[in-house]
C-alpha cells in the first residue's frame, strides 16, 4: 500500500517536473501535468480493476490475467484459494462416492425419503427389494410404488421403534419373499428406511422348529412304549413268558432310539465339522466289501424265508481306485443306500449294486432295486430330514428318516452328486457320482 502511494506521488512529481521544465519553468503547466498524470493514473487503475472484475465474473481460473502489483497479488491469492477449494470439493466428492459405494455394498436395502415420503436415493439392494427403478422412480412417493397398507401405516407413524414385516412386492404366492423394514428419522422430517430379506431366516426358523418337533415325536413314541412296559412289569403280575416278550419289545424300542440318536449325531457332525481332507485315501474295494457284507446279512435277517437276489458288480478299473475323504462318512453313505434298497424291496426282490467307470476319471456307485418305487412328487424331498414316503414301512424296517439326509451331506462334502430316479411299482435307482479329483489309482 505504502509502495503504491509512493509510486503514485513519484509519478506525479516527475510528471510535474517535466511539464514545469517544458513550459519554461511555468507552475501553471506543472499543475496541468500533475492533473493530467493523476487522471491517466486513475483511468489505468480503473481499467485494471475492470479486468480483474471481468476475470472474477468469468471464473476462468485457468487463464491468469496479466496483472501485476497489488492486483496481481489478489489474482494469485484468488487462484490459490480456488485451487484449495477445488481440492476440498474433490475430496468431499470422493468421500461421498466412497460412502455411497459402502452403502451400495451393504447386504441390507437403504432408502432415503424426503419429508413428503418420496424417494430421494436408494441402493441396489433396496431397489431389488421394492422393485424400484432408480431412473424412473426417483422422487416418487414410496407408498404409491409399494402398495402395502402395513407399509403406508408404518411410514405415517410418529414413533418408529419397531420393525415391520411385509411381503416383498412382486413375490409369488408359491415362493413368498418377506422383508423386514425399520424406519429411522433424521434431519428435518427426512427418513431412512432399512430393508432386510428375511425369507431364508424365516425358512431356517421353520426348519429348526420342524426339526425339534420331529425329533421329539420320534423319541416320544419309543419312550411311551418303554414306559408302558416298565409300568406293566412293575405293577402287574406277569408270567415269565410274558416278561420275556415285553423285554424283547423294550429292547427293540431302545435299539430304535439308539439308532435315531446315532443318526442325529452323525448329521450334526457332518454339519459342524470341516470338509474331509483330500489327503486321506481309502481303497474303494474296502468300502465295497463292507457294504456287500452288511447288505447280505441285513437281507438274511429281514427275509429269512424269502431271500432277495443281491448282486454286486464292480468294474475292473474301479477295483484299483482309492477315494479321498472320510472313510466313515463314505461307508455310511454307501451302506445307507444299500440298506434302503434291502429294507424297501420285498422278499424275493432283486437288488443290483454297481460301481462303474463313467469316463474322465470319474466313477459312479449305483444301487438299483425292484422295490415299490417312489412317486415323482416325493423324489425332490427325499433328502430332507425325517421325510418319509411311507412312515410305517420306514419305522417297521428300522428307518429313522435321516438316511438320505446323511447321504446328501456326505456327497456334498466329497464333491459328489446324488441322483435319484424311480418308477412306481418298478423300482428305484440311487447313484453317487464321485469326481476324478477325489479318485486315484491304488499305489
Ligand atoms: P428311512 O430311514 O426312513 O429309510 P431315508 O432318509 O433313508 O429314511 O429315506 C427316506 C424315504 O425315502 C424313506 O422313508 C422311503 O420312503 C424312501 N426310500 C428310500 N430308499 C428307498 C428305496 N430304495 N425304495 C423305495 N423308497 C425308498
Amino acid at each position: 500500500m505504502f509502495w503504491q502511494v509512493f509510486k503514485f506521488f513519484l509519478l506525479l512529481l516527475s510528471g510535474a517536473t517535466v511539464f514545469y521544465q517544458l513550459g519554461g519553468n511555468s507552475y501553471a503547466l506543472a499543475c496541468v501535468g500533475l492533473l493530467l498524470l493523476a487522471v491517466c493514473w486513475s483511468i489505468f487503475e480503473q481499467y485494471k480493476r475492470a479486468r480483474l472484475l471481468r476475470w472474477l465474473q468469468r471464473a476462468d481460473f485457468d487463464n491468469r490475467p496479466t496483472l501485476v502489483g497489488d492486483l496481481g497479488v489478489v489474482v494469485d491469492k484468488v487462484i490459490r484459494l480456488h485451487r484449495q477449494q477445488e481440492k476440498i470439493n474433490d475430496q468431499s466428492v470422493q468421500r461421498l462416492e466412497d460412502f455411497l459405494s459402502a452403502i451400495q455394498a451393504s447386504p441390507n436395502g437403504v432408502l432415503l425419503l424426503d419429508e413428503q415420503l418420496s424417494i430421494e436415493w436408494c441402493n441396489q439392494t433396496a431397489a431389488s427389494h421394492f422393485g424400484i427403478d432408480m431412473q424412473r422412480d426417483l422422487y416418487q412417493l414410496l407408498a404409491n410404488l409399494v402398495r402395502d397398507p402395513l407399509l403406508s401405516q408404518y411410514l405415517k407413524e410418529e414413533r418408529v421403534d419397531h420393525e415391520v414385516v411385509i411381503l416383498a412386492p412382486g413375490s409369488k404366492p408359491e415362493t413368498p419373499r418377506k422383508l423386514s423394514l425399520q424406519l429411522f428419522r433424521y434431519g428435518e422430517g427426512r427418513r431412512l428406511l432399512l430393508s432386510r430379506d428375511i425369507t431364508q431366516i424365516e425358512l431356517a426358523e421353520v426348519m429348526r422348529r420342524d426339526f425339534v418337533a420331529n425329533v421329539s415325536h420320534e423319541i416320544r413314541t419309543p419312550l411311551t412304549v418303554l414306559s408302558g412296559f416298565i409300568e406293566t412289569l412293575l405293577f402287574l403280575p406277569v408270567s415269565d413268558e410274558e416278561r420275556r416278550g415285553y423285554l424283547e419289545l423294550m429292547a427293540q424300542q431302545s435299539n430304535r432310539m439308539q439308532i435315531l440318536v446315532n443318526d442325529l449325531l452323525t448329521l450334526s457332525k457332518l454339519e459342524g465339522s470341516p470338509v474331509p481332507s483330500k489327503s486321506e485315501w481309502t481303497q474303494v474295494m474296502v468300502l465295497w466289501q463292507q457294504c456287500e457284507q452288511e447288505a447280505k446279512s441285513l437281507s438274511q435277517l429281514l427275509y429269512p424265508d424269502n431271500p432277495q437276489t443281491i448282486t454286486f458288480n464292480i468294474d475292473d478299473s474301479v477295483r484299483e481306485l482309492e477315494i479321498a475323504g472320510s472313510r466313515n462318512e463314505l461307508l455310511s453313505a454307501m451302506s445307507n443306500l444299500v440298506s434302503n434298497a434291502v429294507r424297501y424291496t420285498p422278499g424275493g426282490g432283486a437288488i443290483l449294486v454297481k460301481s462303474e467307470d463313467i469316463g474322465s476319471g470319474a466313477m459312479e456307485f449305483i444301487v438299483e432295486d425292484s422295490g415299490p418305487g417312489i412317486a415323482p412328487e416325493h423324489i425332490p424331498r427325499l433328502t430332507e430330514r425325517f421325510y418319509r414316503v411311507d412312515r410305517s414301512r420306514s419305522r417297521e424296517s428300522g428307518g429313522t428318516g435321516l438316511g438320505l439326509a446323511i447321504v446328501k451331506h456326505v456327497a456334498q462334502r466329497h464333491d459328489a452328486k446324488l441322483s435319484i430316479t424311480s418308477k412306481l411299482g418298478k423300482g428305484s435307482r440311487f447313484a453317487l457320482k464321485v469326481p476324478s479329483e477325489r479318485l486315484r489309482k491304488y499305489q
